[in-house]
């Protein structure tokens, strides 16, 4: 049984030394546990920035194995709740086996193929509608902007978008990946952050202005996008990813000026907080995706050894749509 243990954590940008990956024992489940046999782990900006202190869970700390959310097979048992064969989503680490409580553990549904329990109908899906449909509340004929637009949860909020009739507009790095995002995932635009030009750029793209930012990056781009937000509008605060990999991270300024002036709501949410309304996600996402609506693009990288070189290039930008680590096979 291998394991990914933060050998330390980093005051920089993350680096594969700050990662070791052992051999230990295989875990014994005591009375009410499930030995659980690592499918797929999922790779979130999140786990980076777990390192740098409490947030909404406790902090990664030296020594600590990494957690992450995964899809798992139930190899043993000691409760009633689950039995061997189970395949289930639990919170464990990055490692080939792990032992639960069993009441921490959700069995899943029979859906195909499995990484779409991680992807569409899983985290970054779940994301992206709550976000968008909850906080941003569209409406048809509006602008909706989203940054890391071709990500995990960027490719869903602008595809929902549009199947809700609004014009979206993307934000991401490079000229290739813009080009993914229109062509391929079908925004209506979508603007390269790293271009000098992208204020400019970004107010071509929405030339009505933007009522609803789901800001997936925080800092410089989240300034550009309250520039450009019409009155009224919805600021969706997901993540701040541009500031979690980095030690000088800057906010944007004119805060709270903007707001006051175009009475913009500017709202953060977990995904978790929306768990009562997984269910109508879930039937929305499913519709969409049987309808070709939503197409569904994962980046999927084989063996627990290359974890940290996954969530390494997730914070470069690797990655086009949901990136998850394969441990073994479904
Ligand atoms: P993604 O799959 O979206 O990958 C991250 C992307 O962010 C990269 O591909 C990269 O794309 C972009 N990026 C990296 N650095 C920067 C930067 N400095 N400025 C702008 N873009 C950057 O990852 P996740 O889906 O894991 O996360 C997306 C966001 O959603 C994160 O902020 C995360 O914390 C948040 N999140 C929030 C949840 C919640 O409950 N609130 C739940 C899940 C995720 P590019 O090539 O375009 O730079």
């Amino acid at each position: 049984n291998r394991q990914i243990t933060v050998a330390e954590l980093p005051t920089g940008a993350l680096t594969a030394n700050h990662f070791v990956l052992q051999e230990i024992e295989m875990p014994t489940p005591g009375e009410g546990e499930v030995l659980l046999r690592t499918i797929l782990m999922s790779i979130d900006a999140a786990n980076r920035s777990w390192m740098k202190g409490a947030t909404y869970r406790d902090a990664v700390k030296a020594g600590d194995a990494m957690p992450t959310y995964a899809i798992c097979e139930v190899m043993h048992s000691n409760s009633p709740r689950l039995k061997k064969g189970d395949l289930v989503a639990a919170e464990t680490v990055w490692a080939d086996y792990t032992a639960c409580d069993a009441r921490k553990v959700q069995k899943l549904p029979g859906i195909r193929p499995v990484s779409n329990l991680m992807s569409v109908y899983g985290i970054a899906g779940k994301t992206a509608f709550h976000g968008l449909v909850g906080i941003g509340h569209p409406i048809a004929g509006e602008t909706v902007l989203v940054s890391a637009a071709a990500g995990s949860v960027g490719q869903f909020v602008g595809q929902i978008a549009k199947a809700l009739g609004c014009r979206v507009v993307g934000i991401a790095g490079g000229a290739e990946k813009c080009g993914w995002v229109v062509e391929t995932l079908g925004f209506d635009a979508c603007v390269d952050y790293r271009d000098p030009g992208m204020f400019k750029a970004l107010r071509a793209a929405c030339p009505d202005g933007v009522d609803v930012y789901f800001d997936n990056v925080g800092g410089q781009i989240l300034e550009t996008a309250l520039f450009l937000m019409n009155e009224r509008g919805r600021v969706v605060c997901c993540g701040a990813i541009s500031q979690y990999d980095t030690a000088d991270a800057t906010g944007p300024r004119n805060l709270p000026g903007l707001l006051v002036v175009k009475r913009l709501r500017m709202e953060g949410f977990i995904v978790m907080d929306f768990a009562d309304r997984d269910a109508t996600a879930l039937r929305a996402l499913q519709t969409w995706v049987q309808a070709g609506r939503i197409k569904v693009f994962e980046d999927i990288v084989d063996g627990l050894e290359n974890a940290p070189g996954a969530l390494i290039g997730l914070l470069a930008g690797e990655n086009k749509g949901k990136r998850m680590v394969r441990v073994g096979p479904d």
